[in-house]
């Protein structure tokens, strides 16, 4: 098993970059937001556990976390390609990360580093709305939808997450830089670190890293 990162603050795009690489190469995107949100909405048990944290916009514990990546791997095969967004966001879950795929012989190849400047960031994140039904991604001004407020691929209602709410989204950025961003210095030092300008259009930031990942596989 083969795995790249999409590494960056809550509003870089990680998950808009991802659903697009998605159609565009072989990787299976792992969203561990997603997954939580979709744990909260039909009421499992680790929803019941992430819920105020991810209300607050707190980090869920690392041991909550772990437990969901690892289930998702052991449903994989050998050959499969991740593209992990949101995760890890701590030095602890990255080197978990690292025992999880030293066990099955798995590796890492890239770490993408999503910078956009904070300005941007908010108005990226006050703006974004979210499809109820497929979790498309759209922002009223950047990614409008055809109709507002009715998701392009499937019709289904477009929502703004509560944690999009500007108190919380100022907290995020907050924990990003006090929890998540000592990864950057992490992965730097194991020389996997791509730092990808991603204040530009997400077809170009898809561009870039797609072009990143060809080249160093020699495809
Ligand atoms: P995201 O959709 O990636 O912005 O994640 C939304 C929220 O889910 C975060 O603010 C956290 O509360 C929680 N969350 C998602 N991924 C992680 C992670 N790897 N570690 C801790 N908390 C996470």
């Amino acid at each position: 098993m083969e795995a790249i990162i999409l590494l960056g603050a809550p509003g870089a795009g990680k998950g808009t970059v991802a659903e697009l690489l998605k159609e565009s190469t072989h990787y299976q995107h792992v969203s561990t937001g997603d997954m939580l949100r979709a744990a909260v909405k039909s009421g499992k048990p680790v929803g019941l556990e992430a819920k105020s944290y991810m209300e607050a916009g707190e980090l869920v514990p690392d041991e909550v976390i772990m437990r969901i990546v690892k289930e998702r791997l052991d449903e994989g095969a050998d050959d499969d390609l991740y593209m992990f967004d949101g995760f890890p966001r701590t030095i602890e879950q990255a080197s978990l990360l690292d025992l999880a795929l030293r066990d099955t012989g798995g590796r890492l190849t890239h770490v993408f580093m999503l910078q956009v400047p904070r300005d941007e960031l908010v108005s990226r994140l006050a703006g974004r709305r979210v499809c109820r039904n497929c979790g498309a991604v759209y922002h009223v001004k950047n990614i409008p939808p055809s109709t507002e407020g009715i998701c392009d691929t499937c019709g289904g209602e477009l929502y703004q997450r509560a944690d999009d709410s500007e108190e919380t989204v100022l907290n995020r950025l907050e924990v990003f830089k006090k929890q998540t961003e000592s990864l950057i210095d992490y992965y730097q030092e194991k020389g996997l670190l791509v730092d990808i300008d991603a204040a530009k259009s997400k077809d170009q930031t898809e561009e870039d890293i797609r072009n990143v990942l060809a080249s160093e596989s020699g495809a």
